[in-house]
């Protein structure tokens, strides 16, 4: 792997939503030259070509694990504290969307992928629906998530509400009615994170496909050279092979030219 010489990433310079360092998965970041997410492996992100055969300048940065994974969870626990608190205390006064052009299709959401917009859409939607926060099943949520995503976005948000339900049942808030905007936001996250490190390693794979057979390619190029070059010297080689296979006739030793002068030749 050909190792970046551009300056390495600290962990900490990183939002922790931008960062993955769960117990038990592989340490995961979203690239910031191309906003996706890729694995870290022995301390450099993993090469990845977001088109084929261009190389991500994110590609094999050193990380500086300059965070432990406790801080890591308590900076994403901070930030999610902190979005909920925001949520609860907003006022919506919903602009009509521009005519003909759906909110969720705006520019800045454009090169969001279909899941993460879908689980957008949904959160501001049930940031501001009475059917959603009282707890009822409303349909809006189904309906986003397939718009957004189509069978993908239904499928995560099917596991979400069910980490939802998981998280509940275990909550002592949730069980006393109380809302917990904590648990939600962490058991909503927590399941849609599923789905995308899907996509990464799915991802990967293709990449790790795409590294070895540029590899394989390169490997053939060399032999093909090889070969070449052997064929286009190769009727020499014969000719002096069987040249030194020849002695003269009736000679025992065919080597009568001069000796090469060993001693230093001094002027
Ligand atoms: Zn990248
Ligand atoms: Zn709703
Ligand atoms: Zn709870």
């Amino acid at each position: 792997m050909r190792v970046s010489k551009l300056p390495p990433y600290r962990l900490s310079d990183f939002r922790p939503q931008h960062v993955n360092l769960r117990d038990g998965e592989v340490p995961t970041l979203r690239c910031p030259e191309c906003e996706s997410w890729h694995s870290i492996k022995r301390s450099l992100l993993t090469p990845h070509y977001p088109q084929p055969g261009k190389r991500c300048s994110g590609s094999a940065r050193h990380i500086v694990f300059d965070m432990t994974v406790e801080q890591w969870g308590a900076a994403l626990v901070e930030g999610g504290l902190e979005a909920g608190a925001r949520r609860s205390k907003q006022q919506f006064h919903k602009p009509a969307p521009p005519a003909g052009q759906p909110v969720h299709r705006m520019s800045h959401t454009a090169q969001m992928s279909p899941l993460e917009r879908a689980r957008q859409a949904i959160a501001r939607h049930q940031a501001d629906c009475k059917i959603c926060s009282g707890g009822k099943r409303c349909r809006m949520p189904r309906i986003l998530a397939q718009s957004e995503a189509g069978r993908a976005g239904l499928a995560a948000l099917e596991r979400a509400l069910q980490a939802v339900a998981r998280h509940r049942v275990a909550c002592a808030d949730c069980k006393n009615g109380q809302f917990c905007p904590m648990g939600f936001e962490l058991a909503e996250r927590m399941a849609w994170t599923e789905q995308t490190r899907e996509d990464v390693v799915r991802r990967q794979v293709r990449e790790q496909r795409e590294e070895q057979s540029r590899e394989r390619g390169r490997d053939r190029r060399i032999a093909l050279r090889r070969a070449s070059d052997w064929r286009r010297v190769e009727r020499d080689v014969r000719r002096t092979d069987r040249e030194r296979a020849q002695r003269p006739a009736g000679a025992d030793c065919p080597n009568d030219h001069t000796n090469v002068p060993l001693e230093p030749i001094r002027f």
